[in-house]
């Protein structure tokens, strides 16, 4: 081959080469600009894989209830609401991160919850030492995404009475559940839910010696939660909304 060939050859090696790294360039710039990069953030798959802290936050904020301020409720003879709270509350932080979602555990006035941008805030807290039984779950009253909201206390609602067979009582919802303090902590476009996960008296048996099952009840709520939003985000319908981060 003549020299002149042989540089007539490079240059069209290094004209290809160019043409191929702009074309990823391009699709790469395509694929974030089309929110791949949230994709990635929340993919479940990827989380599993990498350390934590790729994430900048939690996707998923559990707020063990009167944890580092209070005992909450208290039964006559010594039985505590933070206890038993912390128990489950810890237990569905690790359950949240086996499926790969990046969870966190609060306290209940956490000073990192002010302003906190996440996919989903759950508060955990138990009922009072009655003789009664069911549980609870409510989102704000006053909210900027009313639906988002109401996705998640739907599925918690469902997959927590599914998994542990009490009754919702939905009529003992009170103010102190709809306008709970860290619902206006949080960033506006967080999703929150407060649980009552039964009553100390009448579900205690439940809450204190199937903290496991509880656990696994409300992080399959989440779970939901987290897979309908998902859908969502993938097939934007007239109803639909985005996770607006
Ligand atoms: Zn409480």
């Amino acid at each position: 081959m003549s020299t002149h060939r042989l540089e007539r050859l490079n240059r069209w090696i290094k004209w290809s080469l160019l043409v191929v790294l702009l074309a990823l360039a391009a699709l790469a710039a395509l694929y974030f600009y089309q929110g791949g990069w949230d994709r990635m953030r929340n993919s479940r798959t990827l989380a599993r894989l990498l350390p934590s802290h790729f994430f900048s936050g939690p996707q998923v904020a559990i707020i063990s209830g009167h944890r580092g301020f209070d005992s909450g409720a208290m039964c006559k003879d010594g039985l505590m609401e933070a206890l038993v709270n912390e128990e489950i509350a810890t237990r569905v932080v690790a359950s949240l991160r086996e499926e790969g979602v990046s969870a966190m555990l609060f306290n209940e006035y956490d000073p990192r919850l002010q302003g906190l941008h996440a996919r989903a805030l759950v508060s955990i807290h138990a009922d009072s030492c009655i003789e009664q039984s069911g549980f609870k779950v409510a989102s704000a009253e006053a909210t900027v995404i009313p639906e988002e909201d109401q996705l998640l206390v739907s599925c918690l609602r469902e997959k927590y009475s599914e998994a542990t067979g009490l009754a919702f009582r939905s009529t003992a919802i009170t103010k102190d559940m709809t306008q709970y303090h860290a619902f206006q902590r949080v960033a506006d476009d967080t999703p929150g839910a407060i649980i009552e996960t039964g009553y100390l008296g009448g579900d205690r048996d439940l809450l204190v010696n199937e903290p496991d099952k509880v656990a696994r009840a409300i992080a399959a709520g989440v779970i939901c939660f987290l897979d309908k939003q998902d859908e969502l985000l993938k097939t934007p319908s007239p109803t639909g909304y985005s996770s607006g981060k």
